[in-house]
């Protein structure tokens, strides 16, 4: 349900010791990406922890330049390598961008799925029709679309299109890059429930059936993270969340199918 982000958790002994003591603490999903440049320390921090790597949700991502049929495989190859992992749970094509081709890609994706390298198949930043499209191509089931979604981008039309083609939507960039803490509706809604501004952010994703995963480093934001499972907040709350009247973009590269 909640996982742990990675991306610029970049200092390889930092990032072991990040995903090690979020295992720990009882988080099951741990998210990376081959353009992270960490796949190497995320394999070490579940390596680190007692947690079983088959009680573990690991997912990754193919880069924009990796997405033609044999390079799908070579790289996801060596993350597999560099993750010290048999197989992943899911593999993302990280961006419809650049070397993606629907046909060829996820061609590609089905025999890594074929063949045991991954679990699962799952797209990212995705746009309704572009995932209309993987969820006709692919063979294996589209298991996740992974795109921006936090209070102050809801992302109500692709979650919509999520629910209708049976993917799931998970959320990235679920405390908008630590913005969250400077929007006056979640600050006065977590003074209600004893609760911060994130914890108020990541319990309305769970509330609307999204999975969020927001990267933190140290004990204390792992921590307070995992606690928002415990903030449950009222209708009236979530309402009021859904109803802010201002947007803010935080991941927006000029390959993003938004900027076609
Ligand atoms: P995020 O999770 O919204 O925010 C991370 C920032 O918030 C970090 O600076 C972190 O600091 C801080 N933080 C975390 N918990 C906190 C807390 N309880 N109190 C105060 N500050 C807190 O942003 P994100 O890293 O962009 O997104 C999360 C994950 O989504 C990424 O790590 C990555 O795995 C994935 N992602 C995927 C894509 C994609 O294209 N598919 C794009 C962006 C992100 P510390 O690190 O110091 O704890």
């Amino acid at each position: 349900m909640l996982g742990l982000g990675t991306w610029k958790n970049s200092d390889p002994e930092e990032c072991a010791e990040s995903v090690a003591t979020a295992l720990e603490m009882g988080y099951r999903h741990i998210d990376t990406a081959q353009a992270y440049g960490n796949e190497a320390a995320v394999g070490a921090g579940i390596e680190r922890s007692a947690v079983d790597r088959e009680d573990v949700f690991v997912a990754t991502k193919v880069w924009i330049d990796n997405l033609a049929p044999d390079d799908v495989l070579s790289s996801t190859e060596a993350s597999l390598d560099r993750l010290g992992l048999e197989c992943v749970d899911l593999l993302y094509v990280h961006w419809p961008a650049r070397t993606y081709d629907p046909d060829a890609t996820l061609g590609a994706f089905n025999g890594l799925v074929d063949d045991g390298l991954t679990r699962a198949i799952g797209v990212s930043n995705f746009e309704p029709d572009q995932l209309a499209e993987a969820v006709e191509r692919s063979a294996a089931p589209i298991l996740a679309n992974q795109i921006e979604i936090h209070p102050l981008l809801r992302q109500e039309a692709i979650r919509e299109a999520c629910a209708e083609l049976g993917v799931e939507p998970v959320a990235y960039s679920p405390l908008a890059r630590g913005d969250v803490f400077d929007v006056p509706e979640l600050q006065s809604i977590g003074d209600a429930h004893d609760a911060s501004a994130a914890q108020v952010a990541l319990a309305w994703l769970r509330q609307s059936g999204i999975t969020a995963i927001p990267k933190a480093t140290g004990e204390t934001h792992i921590r307070e993270n995992w606690a928002s499972l415990a903030v449950s907040l009222t209708a009236d709350e979530l309402e009021r969340i859904d109803g802010i009247d201002r947007t803010d973009r935080k991941v927006d590269p000029g390959f993003g199918p938004w900027n076609a």
